[in-house]
C-alpha cells in the first residue's frame, strides 16, 4: 500500500527534499517502509517517516545514526558504501554464463496439460539431438567466461535421448581435463524413463536430478498424463530410490535428495493443504509454489488451468501459513519464493534465481541450446541467445528454446544444497530461517578461497562461481 507522503508529513509542512536521500516508500502494517538503491530499508513509525520527509532529524539522534548508517541522509551519503554493496548484491554480473541447458530432445512419453517445452511425440526422432552437436555444444560451453558450468539437460525428456546424455558427460569430462572448469550436470525429467541402470551412470557421475510433482497422485496423474501409469507412481518411486541410493553412497541426505516442483493450475488452487502434505510426506524439504505460466501448451490448455492471480495470492498465503504451522511443530519445509526474496531483502544479496533477478539473465547467464532449427526465430520473435548459443549451424537457438526459455532459467537456478541449509531451519520460526539464510550467503563469502559452500551438494562454489551458488540453490526449478 503506497502512503499518502503529505498526511505523514504534517499538514500545511513541507517536504524537505534536500535531507533524504533517494527513498521509495511504501506502507507495511502498522509501519512506513523505506528502501534504497542498494538493498538497504528501515521500518519506521509514522512520526518518525513524517521527521524524515520533513528533514527534522537532529544529528546525533538514534533515528539519524539510523538513517545514516543505512544511507538514507543526502548530505551524509556514503557513496563508497553504496558501490560496495551494490557492486556485492549484482556480483553475478561479471561472471559470465554459467548454466547451459542442453535440450537434447523434444520428445517426451508424458502429456502435461500446461507443458512450457512444447514436447513432442516419441515418434519425433528429428529432434533429437545428435552426437556431433553435443560435442560441438560442449566445445562452445566450455569457453563461457565462468570458472564454474553447470550442464543441464532438459527436453522433453531426456531420458528418451540418454546415450546422447552419457555421451555428452563423458565428452565433457574429458574435454575439460585440459580447461579445468568446475563442472557440474544436471538432470531435468519426469523419472518415469528412469532405470538402474540410468541411474547407476548419473549417479556416477553426480548428476543432480530433479522432478515435478503436482501435489497428490490424482491431480498430479490428471495434469501430468502418463499413458497406462500413474505418473505420480513413478515420479515418488524413483525419488525414493534416488534418495536411497545417495543414501547408500554416503551421501548427507541433507545436501543429497531429489528436488520436486509444483506447477498450481486452477486445480491446484483449492488444494493447498493436499499439495502441502504430499510434499512433506516425500520428505522433500522445500516447495516451490509457483503459478503457471502462459507459455507452450497453456496458449492452448489456458482457459480451463489458468485463474487470476489473486486468487494464486490466496493460495500462496494458505499454503505458506499451513507450511508455517508446520514449522512450529517441527516439520521442516521451506516455500522458495519466500525464502528468495527474504534472502534479497533481508540478507543484502541476491540470491540470482534467474526469473526474479534484474537484470534479466538470458543470455549473461543462462543459455539453451537445442538442435531443433524448424523454423527461423526471425519468424517466432526474438531469440537473444542465438549469438552466442550457435557453436555451429547445426546447434542452434531454435524458436523452441527461446519458448522455453523462462522454465529453464527457473529450473537450473534451484538445487537443494542451500536449499537444505535453509531447510535444516524450516522448524524453527521465519525470523530464525531468515538468520540462518544470511549463514549461508556469510558461509559462501568464505568460500572465495575454492571451498565448497558449506550448503552446496555438488556444486563447488567459490565466490567466483557465486551465480552457482545462488543457482545451485534455486536450480531445476523447471516444471516437468
Ligand atoms: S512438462 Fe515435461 S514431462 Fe510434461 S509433457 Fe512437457 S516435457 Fe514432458
Amino acid at each position: 500500500m503506497t502512503v499518502d507522503l503529505r498526511s505523514l508529513v504534517g499538514i500545511g509542512a513541507k517536504l524537505d527534499t534536500s535531507f533524504p536521500a533517494f527513498f521509495r516508500h511504501r506502507r507495511i502494517g502498522e509501519k512506513v517502509l523505506i528502501t534504497n538503491y542498494e538493498g538497504n530499508w528501515l521500518l519506521l513509525s509514522d512520526e518518525e517517516f513524517g521527521r524524515f520527509a520533513r528533514g527534522d532529524v537532529p544529528t546525533g539522534t538514534p533515528l539519524h545514526t539510523l538513517l545514516r548508517d543505512a544511507n538514507f541522509i543526502r548530505a551524509e551519503y556514503d557513496v563508497q558504501k553504496a558501490i560496495t554493496r551494490v557492486r556485492a548484491r549484482k556480483s553475478f554480473l561479471h561472471l559470465g554464463p554459467n548454466l547451459h541447458i542442453l535440450v537434447v530432445t523434444l520428445r517426451c512419453n508424458e502429456t502435461c496439460v500446461y507443458c512450457h517445452a512444447s514436447r513432442a511425440n516419441m515418434e519425433a526422432v528429428h529432434t533429437d539431438m545428435s552426437k556431433e552437436t553435443a560435442e560441438r555444444s560442449i566445445d562452445f560451453i566450455l569457453r563461457s567466461t565462468s570458472p564454474s558450468v553447470t550442464i543441464e539437460f532438459q527436453g522433453g525428456e531426456p531420458l528418451v535421448n540418454f546415450e546422447v546424455v552419457k555421451h555428452t558427460i563423458a565428452y565433457a569430462i574429458q574435454k575439460n581435463e585440459s580447461i579445468g572448469k568446475q563442472l557440474e550436470f544436471t538432470m531435468v525429467s519426469n523419472l518415469s524413463l528412469m532405470d538402474e541402470e540410468k541411474l547407476g551412470f548419473l549417479l556416477q557421475h553426480k548428476v543432480q536430478i530433479c522432478t515435478s510433482i503436482d501435489g497428490p497422485e490424482h491431480l498430479h496423474d490428471k495434469q501430468r498424463k502418463l499413458p497406462g501409469f500413474s505418473s505420480h507412481k513413478a515420479a515418488t518411486k524413483w525419488i525414493a530410490r534416488i534418495n536411497e541410493a545417495y543414501a547408500e553412497m554416503g551421501l548427507d541426505p541433507t545436501l543429497y535428495h531429489v528436488e520436486a516442483l509444483l506447477t498450481t493450475t486452477k486445480e491446484t488452487l483449492p488444494r493447498w493443504k493436499e499439495v502441502v502434505d504430499t510434499y512433506v510426506g516425500l520428505g522433500c524439504k522445500a516447495l516451490f509454489l509457483r503459478p503457471i505460466d502462459p507459455f507452450g501448451f497453456v496458449e492452448k490448455t489456458g482457459a480451463r488451468i489458468e485463474y487470476p492471480r489473486s486468487e494464486y495470492m490466496e493460495f500462496y498465503q494458505q499454503a505458506t501459513d499451513y507450511m508455517l504451522e508446520l514449522n512450529k511443530q517441527g516439520v521442516q519445509i521451506l516455500e522458495r519464493y519466500a525464502a528468495i526474496f527474504l534472502t534479497k531483502i533481508l540478507a543484502g544479496e541476491d540470491p540470482n534465481f534467474l526469473d526474479i533477478r534484474s537484470p534479466a539473465a538470458r543470455a549473461s547467464a543462462s543459455l539453451p541450446i537445442t538442435t531443433t532449427a524448424r523454423s527461423s526465430p526471425a519468424t517466432r520473435g526474438e531469440c537473444s541467445t542465438r549469438p552466442v548459443t550457435t557453436p555451429s549451424s547445426s546447434a542452434t537457438c531454435a524458436p523452441a528454446a527461446t519458448a522455453r526459455s523462462p522454465a529453464t532459467r527457473r529450473c537450473a537456478r534451484w538445487s537443494s544444497p542451500r536449499n537444505a541449509t535453509a531447510s535444516r531451519t524450516a522448524s524453527t520460526a521465519p525470523t530464525t530461517r531468515i538468520v540462518v539464510w544470511r549463514q549461508c550467503t556469510a558461509t559462501r563469502r568464505s568460500a572465495a578461497s575454492g571451498a565448497r559452500c558449506a550448503s552446496a551438494r555438488s556444486a563447488p562454489y567459490t565466490r567466483a562461481s557465486r551465480t552457482i551458488c545462488s543457482a545451485s540453490s534455486l536450480r531445476r526449478t523447471r516444471r516437468r
